[in-house]
């Protein structure tokens, strides 16, 4: 086979969990390998910054995760969250993600990320997570590290701007001045499309322009469509995306999980107009604050509000923005710009249907929606709200891979050298549901199988 001049043996586009896996485990492969991040140095790292736990299989207690966890239960777990584009979910690729996760936290620790030990308990007793000692950011300062000691070549504000093929290995273009880079393998694990307004707009409308982006600005899309334009099978659903209920007052980009609203199920939320519409004792598990993302992009304005009275705000954890608070229901509502007798008849609606036959309230009967579970008067002043947006995790579209995390066209053939891991082929496992801790670890094990598989790629 003719080799032609490359400038690295495998190239990887992106600078998150999945991409420094992938270099990781292509350096130690034996492949030169260059990475390129968008992002500065300091803000290196893509979502994986704001992280701190990984779902992992395990057949009997280990040092970061107790009791056990198995194959089947897990699976279970994902298909009951997998969403709607079910039929992106390639069944195979899911147990061989569960199979691999099972060692993935040794190998990681192998290349300097440091868990919390299960024995610690400075941390909520999880059977099916282990947590990352200092969070994602730790994670992220310890596989640079790791990466750059075993020779990765780093280079940051390097955003690639288009994928090139047709004339051989794979190609990039990088960065305003245009610089090509050819390599003999390419990973491309450069996120969703979540910080492109433009392209969330085609799929939201107007809606976008209000939406929270929770994690890193530079996840564009930019390969993504590149490889999608170059004839790789889509999976997942561009007009879905992973979405919580963030405080209204977030910044747009990169506010992280602090921003998060949890005491939602407590009060009721109205929209702009004042109406309730959604009940909101309907999750009130672990995954409360992820039912709310969808529902509010899709009220008017794409904003909502959560209210409550002084005696319900004591059973939350409050936001970190000062709730907005005022002495009658009336001065609440003129405080949010909502009209002072559609929220005072909302209020006075809800406060009339508390079924007082249940202990301490609990539901509603004869209003529309009903609140299911925690329904409690709104009547001890002062009142309180805090505004609500949808805020973006990342999106559902990705590319179809095979169990080597090559890039498939929709005919089934791999195309030549180009792998992909983490959000970007991720639908291929979760279709456009979510389980918590389990992007992390798609990000980590299709990261390791992308560097294995396009090193032997390279050095074939
Ligand atoms: C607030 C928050 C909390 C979270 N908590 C958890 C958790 O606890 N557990 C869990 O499992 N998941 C969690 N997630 C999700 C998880 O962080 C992500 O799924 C995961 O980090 C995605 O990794 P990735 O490497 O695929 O992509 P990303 O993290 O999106 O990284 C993409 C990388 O590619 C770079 N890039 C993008 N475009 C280009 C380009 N054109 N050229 C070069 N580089 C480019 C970016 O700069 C970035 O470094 C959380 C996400 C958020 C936002």
């Amino acid at each position: 086979m003719t080799r032609v001049s490359c400038d690295c043996d495998v190239l990887v586009v992106g600078g998150g969990n999945a991409a420094l896996c992938a270099a990781i485990a292509a350096r130690r492969a034996g492949a030169s390998v260059l990475l390129l991040e968008a992002a500065s140095k300091s803000l290196r790292g893509g979502n994986a910054r704001h992280s701190r736990n990984m779902r992992v299989m395990h057949g009997a207690p280990t040092p970061w995760v107790r009791g056990c966890y198995p194959a089947d239960d897990y699976h279970a777990d994902l298909q009951r969250m997998a969403g709607a584009a079910v039929n992106s979910v390639d069944d195979g690729l899911a147990r061989l993600f569960i199979d691999a996760s099972a060692d993935i936290v040794d190998w990681l620790v192998g290349n300097g990320v440091r868990f919390h030990r299960g024995t610690d308990e400075v941390l909520p007793y999880s059977r099916k997570t282990a947590f990352f000692l200092g969070g994602g950011k730790a994670l992220i300062n310890a596989l640079y590290a790791t990466a750059e000691a075993l020779g990765v070549v780093v280079r940051y504000g390097s955003a690639v701007r288009a994928l090139h093929r047709r004339d051989g290995p794979p190609a990039v273009i990088v960065g305003d001045a245009g610089i090509a880079v050819r390599a003999r393998a390419l990973v491309v694990a450069s996120g969703g499309f979540q910080a492109d307004l433009g392209w969330l707009r085609q799929q939201w409308g107007g809606a976008a322009g209000e939406f929270t982006i929770r994690g890193t600005p530079h996840a564009t899309g930019v390969p993504l469509k590149a490889l999608l334009e170059d004839g790789a099978d889509p999976v997942g659903a561009a007009d879905r995306c992973h979405m919580v209920a963030v405080d209204g007052r977030a910044p747009p980009f990169d506010g992280g999980i602090v921003t998060r609203l949890d005491g939602l199920p407590h009060g009721i939320v109205v929209d702009r107009d004042g109406r309730r519409f959604a009940d909101e004792g309907a999750v009130v598990g672990p995954s409360r604050y992820t039912a709310w993302g969808e529902l509010v992009a899709r009220c008017p304005g794409a904003v909502a509000f959560s209210v409550f009275d002084s005696a319900i705000a004591e059973r939350f954890r409050p936001s970190i923005f000062p709730a907005i608070q005022a002495d009658s229901v009336g001065g609440l509502a003129s405080a949010l710009g909502i009209g002072p007798p559609a929220l005072g008849s909302t209020v006075a609606a809800f406060n009339a249907a508390l079924n007082a036959t249940v202990a301490g309230g609990g539901t509603t009967a004869g209003v529309h929606p009903p609140k299911t579970r925690l329904a409690a008067p709104i009547t001890v002043p002062p009142f309180g709200a805090y505004p609500v947006r949808a805020g973006v995790t990342s999106t559902c579209l990705g590319v179809r891979v095979d169990g080597r995390a090559r890039v498939l066209r929709p005919d089934g053939t791999a195309i030549d050298g180009v792998h992909a891991a983490g959000v970007i082929m991720a639908p291929n496992i979760l279709g456009t549901g979510y389980l918590a801790g389990s992007a992390m670890t798609i990000g980590a094990v299709f990261g390791r199988i992308a560097g294995r598989e396009a090193a032997a790629h390279a050095l074939r």
